[in-house]
């Protein structure tokens, strides 16, 4: 079992990210960055042939068999490494935004995402951040939190980070991307992106990141303080 978990769930480009690195580094607990993870699976589909079209779940469950997916924290970045070669930078590409949630929707992938999430995270204190975190994942995290923002403003500040990455997109493309993950992340089957009953609600459209960074590390703070046991081991 993790020792505290704090999760953020929440649409693309909501800011969970950005917001869960910034806590975790403050509070010096474990970030873990569910997307990347679904990112880096869609990557190996995609690099094995895989059809877009009708996705081909015979290749998808070799390999879950044969895939090894590890994030390492390296100071205040988070490498992504997909058996064993780092795909930090590949996992945000056009082709992965496309298709990751198509391959995210699949039983069998879910399945053993929760699983590496819920080992990866044992026995420390975490912020994990995704769609499906305080509903599935951890549905006893001592924090849950449910992050929003307008799609005009999302878009804007998704195509700000790619451009910082240098990798090209086009405006319009990222507002379409952001729209069709919502809607196929909400809408699927297994886990859909759901705000959890208990979770706290913040709107990022109008606040600066150092307002939503503050606002999450108090909620958190405080937590800690009704569980002392848990602060100081
Ligand atoms: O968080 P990020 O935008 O990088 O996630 C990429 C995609 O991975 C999402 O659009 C969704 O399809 C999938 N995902 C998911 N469950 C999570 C995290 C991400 O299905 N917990």
């Amino acid at each position: 079992m993790a020792k505290f978990v704090v999760a953020i769930d929440g649409g693309a480009g909501s800011g969970k990210s950005t917001t869960a690195k910034a806590v975790a580094k403050r509070l010096k607990f474990f970030y873990l960055d569910t997307g990347a993870m679904y990112r880096a699976a869609t990557l190996k589909y995609l690099r094995c042939g895989g059809s877009t079209d009708n996705i081909d779940t015979a290749l998808v469950r070799e390999i879950i068999k044969h895939t090894v997916i590890n994030l390492r924290q390296e100071g205040s970045k988070i490498l992504v490494f997909l058996d064993n070669k780092d795909v930090t930078l590949e996992i945000r590409t056009t082709p992965v935004n496309n298709f990751v949630s198509p391959i995210s929707a699949l039983p069998e992938i879910r399945e053993w995402m929760v699983q590496k999430q819920r080992e990866v995270a044992e026995g420390k204190n975490v912020i994990c951040e995704g769609r499906d975190i305080g509903t599935v994942v951890f549905p006893d995290a001592q924090v849950k939190i449910y992050m929003q923002a307008d799609l005009k403003i999302r878009a804007q500040r998704r195509q700000k980070e790619l451009d910082e990455k240098n990798i090209e997109a086009d405006f319009n493309k990222v507002v379409e991307n952001l729209k069709f993950r919502d809607k196929y992340d909400s809408n699927r089957v297994h886990s859909p992106l759901k705000k959890a009953e208990d979770a706290i609600i913040l709107d990022t459209t109008d606040i600066t990141i150092e307002q939503e960074v503050d606002f999450v590390e108090k909620i958190v703070r405080e937590r800690l303080k009704e569980i002392p046991k848990i602060q100081n081991t």
